[in-house]
C-alpha cells in the first residue's frame, strides 16, 4: 500500500499562534512555560491534523521557536564562541543567538535556497565541537508517541547544516564531520531507542552545484549514519538531483524523497532500476504554492509510478508545507471562485490522502472528489479573468524595440543632463520618507471605511507637501514624494492591477516571529488605469526641483507573490512589465522627468544551478527593459537595489542598461562598489552613503571618506549621493540629520572637484 505523508508543516499557527506568544515571551509578558505550552497545543494540532487527514505518518522536528536550521544547532551544541555560554543551551541562548545581545550580534540570516524563508547562519571554525543536547528534539518526539501517533521525525542532514554554515575563508568545512556524525548518529540512536522507525534527514543541498570534495561527502555521511538504528529518509527538493542517480541509489539509506513539481524530468533516471530495499517518496503536490493539485496529472504520474515501484512508492507535497498558508477555510473574503483554485496546508494534506486512496482503491472509489478538482482545474483554465485575450496578444507582440531605449546611454545622458540641470554628484533619496503613526492611521481608516476619499487624499497631500518642503529645506536636488499612500512595494500596485487577489490569512513565515501574507497573482496581468500619476503630478506642483516618479519592477511584482502555476513565470513577468511600462509612459506624460523603477529582487530570482542562470537573466533583462523601454531619451530611469552581492551577476545588471542605479553598499564600506568600478560599469551610479537599518546618524566625515573612496573608483560625472535604500522605517530627526550630513558632503565634494 502507498504511504503517504508530508516533508514539513507550517509551525506558526492558522493565526499566527506563535508569532503573537513568542512577541509576547521577548517582551516580558509571557512565561517559558507559557510559551512552551502554546507550541504543545500547536504541536498537538497539527500533528492530529495530519492523522485526521489519513496520513500514515506525523512529522515530527518541523516546529520551531525560531527556524529549523537553528534547532538543529541548539540540538547539537553548535553555539560560535563569540556568545560564551556556558552550559547547554536553553531556550534564553537560543534566542540571543537568533535574535543577538547588547554584547553580540545576532548570528546573520540568509535565504532557504531560492524561498522567501530565512535561516539563521550556523558559525563553524576549527574549535567547533558538538555534542547531543537531549532537551532538544527529544522532548517532541516523546510528545507525539504519547498521543498514540506513528511519528516520523524529520530534521535537516548534516551535510545540509554544515554546508549553509558559516566559516573564515580558507577553513575547509568539511573537516568538521566526522565529529557531526558522531552527533548524528547519538540522536539518532536515541530516536531508534524511542521507537522511531522512519526518520527523514533533508538534503536540499543536492539540488546545487555542489564540489565534488561534498559528493564524495554524502556518501561517507550515510554510509555512516546508516548503522545508527532508523530507517532513512533522505529527502531531497527545489531541484533535480537526476545527475547523482546512482550515487543516491547506492547509499545505504531506506529512502529517497524527490521534488516531481520542480524537477520532473528527473524521475526516469531513479524509476528504472530502483532497489527492491528502497522506498521512493514522490513529492507531487506542489508545497511552494497554493494552488490546488491538478489530481488527474498526479494520479497519471503515479500510477505509472505505482506499476514499477508498487508497495515502495510514498506520496508527498514536493518539500515541507512551511512555504505555503495554512489553511483557506479561513479565506471567506477572496472571491469563491478564485478560493475554489486554491490549496493551503490543510488542504493539501487531503489531496494527499486523496491521492493515496485513489491509488489503493481504484480511481472509482473517489470519483466524486476527483471530479470536483478536475472542474476546479478547468474552470480556471476557461476563466475570463486567467486568459485575456488582450493581454496575451500585447505579449506575443513583443519585439526587440519594445526592450530598446531609442538611443544608447551616451545620447539618452546628454539629453537628460540638458533638462535636468542638476549639479554634479546630484543628491537624491530613494523614495519613501518615514512612515509616522499618523500616516499609517490614516491608510488604515480609509481602507476601513472610516475615512473617506476626499479626507483620505487631503492627508496624503499634507503628507507629500510636508516631504518636499522638507527635502527643499535640505537642499536635495532631486526630489521624491514620500510614498506616504504605499504599506509595500508589492501590495500598493498589486491592488490596482487586474490578475492580483488578496487573501485575509495567507500567512508564511519569513523568519522568527515575522510572517509575510504575499499577493496572488492568478489572472492575466494588466493595469486598468494609472497608478501613481497623481501623487507624482502633485508633487510636483509644489516645486521648482524635478521630481522622480517611483515604482515597483516587474521582478520584485514577481517574486514577492505567489505565482500562477498555469503559466511560465517568464511570461508573468513580461505582463507585469507591459502594465508597468503603460504607468512609466504615464508618468513621462505627466511631465515627470525621473523615473525609478525598484527592483530589489534580481537576485532572489536565480536559478540553483548556475547552468540556469543565462536562461532566466535573459527573461529578467528584457522584462525590465520593456518596462522602461517606452520613454524619450530625455527622460531618466533609475532603478535601486539593496541586498548587495550583485559581483557574480553584474553584466546583466548593465544590461538592464538604467540610466541611473543606486545600490545598497555602505555597510560593506563601497566593496560592491570595486567590482561595479572593475567591471566598467557604463551607467551612473549612486552608491548608498549611509546605512537607513539603523537610526544612528553617521558622524561628520564617515560620509565623506566613503564619498571619497567612491569617487577613487567612478568619474565624478557618473556618480550621485544618495542614502542606502528607502526612509520609511526611520523617524524624522534621525533622517533630517542624516540627510542635512549628505547634502554638506556633496557640497563639500563639489566645491573640491572645482
Ligand atoms: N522606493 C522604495 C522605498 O524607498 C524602495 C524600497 C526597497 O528598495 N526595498 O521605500
Ligand atoms: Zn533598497
Amino acid at each position: 500500500m502507498t504511504t503517504a505523508h508530508i516533508l514539513g508543516f507550517p509551525r506558526i499557527g492558522a493565526q499566527r499562534e506563535l508569532k503573537a506568544a513568542l512577541e509576547a515571551h521577548w517582551q516580558g509578558g509571557l512565561d517559558a512555560a507559557g510559551l512552551h505550552e502554546l507550541a504543545r497545543s500547536l504541536r498537538a494540532r497539527h500533528w492530529q491534523q495530519q492523522r485526521d487527514a489519513g496520513l500514515d505518518f506525523v512529522t515530527v522536528g518541523d516546529f520551531a521557536f525560531y527556524d529549523q536550521l537553528h534547532n538543529v544547532s541548539a540540538l547539537i551544541g553548535a553555539a560560535p564562541a563569540r556568545f560564551g555560554f556556558g552550559g547547554p543551551l536553553g531556550l534564553p541562548e537560543y534566542f540571543a543567538m537568533a535574535r543577538g545581545t547588547p554584547a553580540q550580534p545576532a548570528l546573520a540570516m540568509k535565504k532557504w535556497f531560492d524561498t522567501n524563508y530565512h535561516y539563521l547562519v550556523p558559525e563553524v571554525d576549527a574549535g567547533t565541537r558538538f555534542a547531543l543536547n537531549r532537551d532538544w528534539l527529544l522532548p517532541e518526539v516523546r510528545e507525539a508517541l504519547a498521543l498514540g501517533h506513528k511519528v516520523k521525525v524529520a530534521l535537516p542532514g548534516p551535510l545540509t547544516w554544515l554546508w549553509l554554515a558559516s566559516a573564515e575563508a580558507g577553513f575547509d568545512k568539511l573537516r568538521l564531520l566526522s565529529l557531526l556524525l558522531n552527533v548524528y548518529w547519538a540522536l539518532l540512536a536515541e530516536l531508534k531507542a524511542l521507537g522511531v522507525e522512519w526518520v527523514q534527514l533533508d538534503e536540499p543541498i543536492l539540488a546545487l552545484d555542489l564540489p565534488a570534495a561534498w559528493i564524495a561527502a554524502v556518501t561517507t555521511a550515510y554510509r555512516e549514519l546508516a548503522g545508527a538504528g532508523p530507517a532513512l529518509l533522505l529527502a531531497t527538493y527545489f531541484g533535480d538531483v537526476g545527475e547523482h542517480a546512482a550515487l543516491l541509489k547506492a547509499l545505504p539509506i531506506a529512502g529517497l524523497h524527490l521534488d516531481l513539481v520542480r524537477a520532473p524530468q528527473q524521475l526516469p533516471a531513479f524509476i528504472a532500476d530502483w532497489p527492491a530495499d528502497k522506498r521512493l517518496s514522490l513529492g507531487i503536490v506542489d508545497g511552494r504554492n497554493p494552488w490546488r493539485t491538478d489530481l488527474a496529472a498526479a494520479l497519471a504520474t503515479l500510477h505509472a509510478a505505482q506499476a514499477a515501484l508498487g508497495e515502495r512508492l510514498w506520496v508527498a507535497p514536493s518539500c515541507s508545507l512551511l512555504h505555503v498558508p495554512h489553511d483557506l477555510s479561513f479565506e471567506r473574503r477572496l472571491d469563491p471562485r478564485i478560493r475554489s483554485w486554491m490549496a493551503f496546508a490543510v488542504q493539501k494534506l487531503d489531496e494527499l490522502a486523496l491521492l493515496k486512496r485513489a491509488l489503493r482503491d481504484g480511481e472509482a472509489a473517489v470519483w466524486r472528489e476527483l471530479h470536483a478538482a478536475a472542474a476546479a482545474i478547468e474552470d480556471r483554465r476557461r476563466a475570463p479573468t486567467t486568459q485575456v485575450a488582450a493581454v496575451r496578444a500585447r505579449v506575443a507582440a513583443l519585439g526587440p524595440d519594445d526592450a530598446r531605449r531609442r538611443s544608447p546611454f551616451a545620447q539618452r545622458i546628454a539629453a537628460q543632463r540638458a533638462v535636468l540641470q542638476l549639479p554634479k554628484l546630484p543628491t537624491t533619496t530613494i523614495g519613501s520618507f518615514p512612515q509616522t503613526a499618523e500616516i499609517r492611521a490614516a491608510r488604515a481608516a480609509f481602507k476601513a471605511g472610516r475615512l473617506g476619499e476626499a479626507e483620505y487624499i487631503a492627508a496624503m497631500q499634507a503628507e507629500i507637501r510636508h516631504a518636499v518642503e522638507r527635502q527643499e529645506a535640505l537642499g536635495l536636488d532631486v526630489l521624491v514624494h514620500g510614498e506616504p499612500e504605499r504599506n509595500d512595494m508589492v501590495e500598493y500596485f498589486g491592488e490596482q492591477l487586474a490578475g492580483y487577489a488578496f487573501t485575509q490569512n495567507g500567512w508564511v513565515q519569513s523568519y522568527g516571529s515575522r510572517c509575510v501574507k504575499p499577493p496572488l497573482i492568478y489572472g492575466d496581468v494588466w493595469r486598468p488605469k494609472p497608478m501613481t500619476v497623481e501623487w507624482s503630478r502633485y508633487a510636483q506642483s509644489l516645486t521648482d526641483k524635478p521630481m522622480k516618479g517611483m515604482l515597483s519592477g516587474p521582478l520584485t511584482m514577481l517574486f514577492w507573490s505567489f505565482v500562477r502555476d498555469d503559466l511560465p513565470k517568464r511570461e508573468v513577468a513580461l505582463q507585469l512589465a507591459l502594465a508597468l511600462r503603460d504607468e512609466v509612459v504615464d508618468l513621462e506624460a505627466a511631465s515627470i522627468k525621473l523615473i525609478q523603477i525598484d527592483e530589489p529582487t534580481i537576485r532572489e530570482g536565480l536559478p540553483l544551478k548556475k547552468a540556469d542562470w543565462p536562461a532566466y537573466l535573459d527573461w529578467a533583462v528584457q522584462a525590465f527593459r520593456i518596462t522602461a523601454g517606452g520613454v524619450r531619451d530625455e527622460t531618466q530611469i533609475h532603478t535601486h537595489m539593496c541586498y548587495s552581492e550583485f559581483n557574480d551577476i553584474l553584466p546583466a545588471i548593465a544590461a538592464l542598461d538604467a540610466d541611473v542605479i543606486t545600490i545598497e553598499t555602505s555597510r560593506a564600506r563601497m566593496k560592491l562598489l570595486d567590482a561595479f568600478a572593475e567591471f566598467r560599469y557604463p551607467n551612473d551610479i549612486g552608491p548608498g552613503l549611509y546605512d537607513i537599518h539603523s537610526p544612528r546618524v553617521p558622524a561628520a566625515g564617515e560620509m565623506r571618506t566613503l564619498l571619497d573612496k567612491a569617487l577613487a573608483v567612478v568619474p565624478a560625472e557618473r556618480l550621485w549621493v544618495n542614502p542606502d535604500c528607502g526612509l520609511k522605517t526611520r523617524a524624522w530627526p534621525e533622517t533630517e540629520a542624516a540627510l542635512r550630513q549628505m547634502v554638506a558632503t556633496a557640497r563639500a565634494a563639489r566645491a573640491a572637484l572645482g
